[in-house]
């Protein structure tokens, strides 16, 4: 373990799938918004693992929770039932205002499991025609990466070369009513979309859009499907992006920070008659659900309870739209912001998306770039003020 940064970035090439370009630090440690490099140097972390460090790293309520865990039971399969399980799901519906779980790890498979349920739904409750049942999306989706979840992006560089692709999808405009009452017919299971567009970079829509998708979907008797899976958890300002608009869709999509930066936990949480759909044997995860994963979800859970997270997000969210309401105009050439999440579109004449967060990094300061000219900033929501106009003051010296 004494290889420098340089050899280690060197070592991964033969050895590890190029699926990702990191940017060339390599990190050794963490703790809350810091992280630092096997050299020692520190760098304040503004990506926070693509929300899915919402905590901070190693915030010490999860940590305790994950070491608590460790020393009793960690992994049971569902074969059995653990002690854990129940107290998370009765958190997590409390939290989200629905009634039941289906715990699941990545956000990915949260999705699958879902585009699975409404189906099953709609042969079961809505009287679909077999192997007939829709979903509709939203053109610039971003939900994971499986063969059926790249099935139906519309992205290009997230398809070529995957096919052939799952049929029962279809996209429509983003932030359009009409467009998406159009594709809605008696096929449809789901609508299924982000609240925010993350990946496409911080797209945030019209005032009205949820609760339109809302009364839509509910007139139209379909299920609206809302994947907060980045969106989720204190991000915005509030615990869940639909909140904004206080729309309580029929399935909720949770992942990333809900295993707290240190298992991957998620969830499709739901009404019960939705999810009673599934009946034993129909659907499954090994790890879904286990000890280890329910206890630190637990933890994260019991944060949010506080509410002192999205208020933080929502106060310091006001710091952050701020800074780059001020640099606009000189470097940046529009940004989208809500609560501590923010797409900032750089000018292309002053470097792309990549360079930029290059510089960034030798000062100090760790984003990542999206579709070219946009960076992505999502800091830790522990992050204090001082840190965000360290980060602020960074981005306007790399502009500059
Ligand atoms: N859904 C949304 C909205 C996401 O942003 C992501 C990841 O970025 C996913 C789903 C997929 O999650 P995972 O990478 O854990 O599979």
């Amino acid at each position: 373990g004494t290889r420098s940064s340089a050899q280690l970035i060197r070592a991964e090439a033969p050895v590890v799938a190029h699926n990702y370009h990191p940017l060339p630090v390599v990190v050794a440690r963490a703790e809350g918004t810091w992280v630092e490099d096997v050299e020692g140097r520190r760098y304040l972390d503004m990506l926070a693992g693509y929300s899915a460090l919402n905590f901070g790293h190693r915030h010490p309520a999860i940590v305790e929770a994950a070491h608590r865990q460790l020393d009793e039971v960690t992994l049971t399969s569902r074969a059995f039932h653990n002690d854990r399980l129940a107290g998370f799901a009765e958190r997590l519906a409390e939290l989200t205002g629905l009634d039941m779980v289906l715990p699941m790890n990545t956000g990915a498979e949260a999705v699958e499991s879902a585009v699975k349920v409404a189906r099953k739904w709609a042969y079961e409750v809505k009287g679909v025609a077999p192997g007939r049942a829709t979903v509709v999306v939203a053109d610039g989706n971003f939900h994971g990466r499986t063969t059926t979840i790249v099935s139906f992006s519309t992205d290009e560089a997230a398809r070529a070369g995957f096919g052939p692709f799952t049929p029962g999808f279809r996209a429509v405009p983003y932030n359009d009513l009409a467009a998406l009452e159009a594709a809605v017919d008696e096929t449809t299971a789901a609508v299924l979309i982000e609240p925010i567009q993350g990946e496409a970079g911080v797209v945030i829509p019209d005032e009205g859009y949820l609760t339109g998708v809302r009364e839509l979907t509910r007139r139209l008797g379909c299920l609206f499907i809302a994947d907060e899976i980045q969106s989720g958890l204190g991000r915005t300002g509030r615990t869940l992006a639909v909140d904004h608009e206080s729309v309580v869709p029929d399935v909720l999509l949770l992942g990333k920070a809900l295993g707290g930066g240190i298992v991957p936990v998620s969830a499709v949480v739901a009404h019960r008659d939705v999810l009673s759909v599934l009946r034993p044997g129909d659907h499954g995860s090994t790890f879904g659900g286990n000890p280890l994963s329910a206890a630190v979800g637990s933890a994260v859970l019991d944060l949010l309870a506080t509410g002192e997270f999205q208020r933080r997000a929502a106060e310091l969210g006001d710091v952050l739209d701020r800074g780059l309401a001020a640099l606009t105009g000189t470097g940046v050439i529009a940004y989208r912001a809500r609560g501590l999440w923010a797409g900032v579109d750089i000018d292309p004449a002053i470097g792309t998306g990549r360079q930029i967060s290059e510089r960034l990094l030798a000062e100090g300061v760790l984003v990542k770039d999206t579709h070219g000219s946009t960076l992505r900033l999502a800091p830790p929501l522990t992050i204090t003020e001082e840190e965000l106009h360290t980060a602020l003051e960074a981005l306007r010296k790399v502009l500059a």
